[in-house]
């Protein structure tokens, strides 16, 4: 796994060189706005080093990397009532890993043409920053009770 790609976007997001709307950061990870959502609250959850695919990562930082996904479904859910949220690891556009957590109102909303449309609008910035301070207010106030063995044996 390498450190840092220059060229990659992901990359320079998470190194402070190219400005995002995060909703979270650790020494790790990274979460912040989608630019261009497939529908509001589309966040985009990193590992702050560079890899490519998902199955490289070591296991412990996908873990993490997935824990965070989970909360934010968990915030998401919370704040935009979708009847779904989605979860989805693609990676055709920026080579660097990336789970999509996004409120879903159909199954049309996760398509190609869901993810090209998107490429031609974006929200304003006001609306992103909006958003980004909601999902960063429910992070810190909804409880984090994702304890390794609750409910596995239910
Ligand atoms: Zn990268």
């Amino acid at each position: 796994m390498q450190p840092r790609d220059t060229s990659c976007l992901f990359c320079a997001i998470a190194a402070g060189h190219v400005p995002c709307h995060a909703v979270y950061e650790d020494e790790h990870l990274l979460a912040f706005l989608d630019h261009r959502p497939l529908n509001p609250g589309h966040v985009l959850v990193v590992p702050k080093r560079h890899e490519p695919d998902f199955h490289r990562l070591a296991s412990a930082l996908y873990g993490a990397l997935m824990q965070l996904a989970h909360r934010l479904g968990k915030c998401l859910a919370h704040l935009y009532q979708p009847p779904k949220v989605g979860l989805f690891v693609i990676g055709f556009h920026v080579p660097h890993v990336h789970v999509h957590v996004v409120p879903l109102y159909a199954m049309a909303d996760m398509t190609a043409e869901a993810f090209e449309r998107a490429q031609r609008t974006s929200p304003g910035v006001a609306v992103l920053v909006d958003s980004a301070a909601q999902i960063r207010h429910a992070l810190a106030v909804m409880e984090d009770d994702d304890t390794p063995a609750s409910g596995w044996h239910a």
